[in-house]
């Protein structure tokens, strides 16, 4: 075709670095149409009675999507910012920019897959093919051992088989040259009143991690850079007060301003300079962690959370208006290990791996309120929300999903001595 012209629709990929979406469009291309679609889906609230998207997290994508913009400014070029739902605004994008084909990234969260379907059932009645790439995960499921359905759901045998057997594929090389279809206006970039934040811009955010692939990038850098030293000097045991290594890489993994291949090659990079280390292990376990759950949702869909009743769960935890779940978002719980991580979530965002699985446990089994009630907080109130690894995360704490009862998942036993709550007040989980 003659002046061919692709959207690529930005999702959670807001980079250039390791690209395949932008790089296959701008080779089968003669110019792209960069987009990303403001979704009023996602700043609305739950049923849970919670925000989908709080201000830190909403703030962190602004600044994304900024730097985003920059850089395809560097190149000549921007990213058309549309306020709506992709399935509503992309007839009139197609129709006049004349567009051939739309390239996107797959997700494996229901909201996410039922939205790129409705786009898809659209763009079917125009005649044009959505193009769907997998970008998000460390091995591409081609590249694994096994087809999705014969996924080991047992984490222990994943992390085994794929790290015997599969490969970790080499980055896409950053684009060179773009050349953008011509447009006169790019959209402004809204701000957080726009979205519905009525909190002055930042007041009410402590700054933990700035958005955007350049600060990712250097992140990544100064992480590594500092890995035989001040990092592993972290790495000591959990305790409460010494929470042990964390990369915080995950906000800018999360939104996709860092590919996981980029991570996994930096590291190995590292390792090279510096040796082996606890440290880099971790992240490569942790890289794993993050893929397991997204293949999880790939193999089982939502059913890998189903229990017995859970809508019903649901429902009763909702209609139940429980002062200690108040207290425990909050950060008023009286535990004070409870408390202050909760605080740090609410204010920054983030809390490490170690608090995450503390600040649960406390919920789940000591104040026995259902597991769903926290996910959807913690959906809220994350800068690194990924729906996988939070909704999976939360439903193994609660022993549900696929490898609920093995202690390489969640240790109950464990968790319930960091907290150091009397053994007699704890919960029954023989
Ligand atoms: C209840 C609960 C909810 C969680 N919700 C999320 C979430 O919404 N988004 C999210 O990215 N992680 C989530 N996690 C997993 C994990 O806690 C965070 O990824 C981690 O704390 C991020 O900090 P880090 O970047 O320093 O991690 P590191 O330990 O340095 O690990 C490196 C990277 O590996 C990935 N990773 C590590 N552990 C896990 C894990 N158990 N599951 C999935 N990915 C992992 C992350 O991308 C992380 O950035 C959750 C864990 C729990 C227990």
């Amino acid at each position: 075709m003659k002046n061919k012209k692709i959207l690529v629709w930005f999702r959670n990929d807001l980079r250039l670095h390791d690209n395949e979406m932008l790089v296959e469009a701008i080779a089968k291309s003669d110019s792209i149409l960069p987009v990303y679609f403001f979704d009023p889906r996602y700043f609305e609230n739950t049923r849970f009675g919670t925000a989908k998207t709080g201000i830190v997290r909403a703030s962190f994508l602004l600044e994304s999507i900024l730097s985003l913009r920059k850089a395809f400014q560097r190149f000549g070029g921007d990213i058309l910012l549309v306020q709506g739902k992709p399935e509503d605004m992309i007839r009139d994008l197609v129709e006049q920019f004349d567009i051939a084909e739309v390239y996107h990234h797959r997700e494996v969260g229901p909201e996410e897959t039922e939205i790129s379907g409705h786009v898809e059932d659209l763009l079917w009645t125009l005649k044009i093919n959505l193009k769907h790439f997998i970008g998000h995960t460390l091995y591409n499921k081609e590249d694994l051992p096994f087809p999705i359905k014969d996924i080991p759901d047992v984490f222990a045998q994943f992390k085994k088989k794929t790290e015997r057997d599969a490969i970790v594929k080499a980055c896409f090389l950053t684009p060179e040259h773009i050349d953008f279809v011509e447009n006169a206006d790019w959209g402004q970039l809204p701000s957080l009143k726009d979205l519905g934040f009525e909190t002055v811009a930042g007041a009410m955010i402590e700054k933990y991690a700035t958005g955007g692939e350049d600060s990712g990038l250097q992140h990544l850098a100064q992480l590594l850079e500092a890995g035989a030293d001040i990092y592993l000097k972290q790495n000591t045991k959990h305790t409460p007060e010494k929470p042990g290594f964390s990369s915080r890489l995950s906000a800018w993994l999360t939104i996709g301003c860092l590919s996981p291949r980029m991570v996994y090659w930096k590291v190995k990079e590292a390792e090279g300079v510096f040796g082996l280390n606890a440290n880099f292990s971790q992240i490569f376990l942790g890289l794993l962690w993050r893929d397991y759950f997204r293949f999880m949702f790939k193999k089982h869909g939502i059913a890998f959370l189903q229990e017995t009743d859970l809508e019903k769960d649901i429902m009763q935890a909702i209609e139940r208006v429980d002062p200690a779940l108040e207290k425990w978002k909050t950060g008023c719980t009286a535990h004070p290990v409870v408390d202050k991580y909760m605080y740090d979530l609410n204010a920054t965002g983030f809390i490490p791996h170690s608090g995450r699985l503390l600040v649960a446990t406390y919920l789940v089994h000591v104040l026995k309120i259902h597991w769903t009630c926290g996910a959807a907080y913690f959906e809220e109130k994350l800068i690194d929300y990924a729906p996988a690894s939070n909704w999976g995360n939360w439903a193994s704490v609660a022993g549900i999903g696929k490898d609920a009862r093995s202690k390489n998942t969640f240790d109950l036993n464990k968790q319930i001595k960091i907290l150091d709550i009397a053994v007699a007040d704890s919960p029954s989980f023989a």
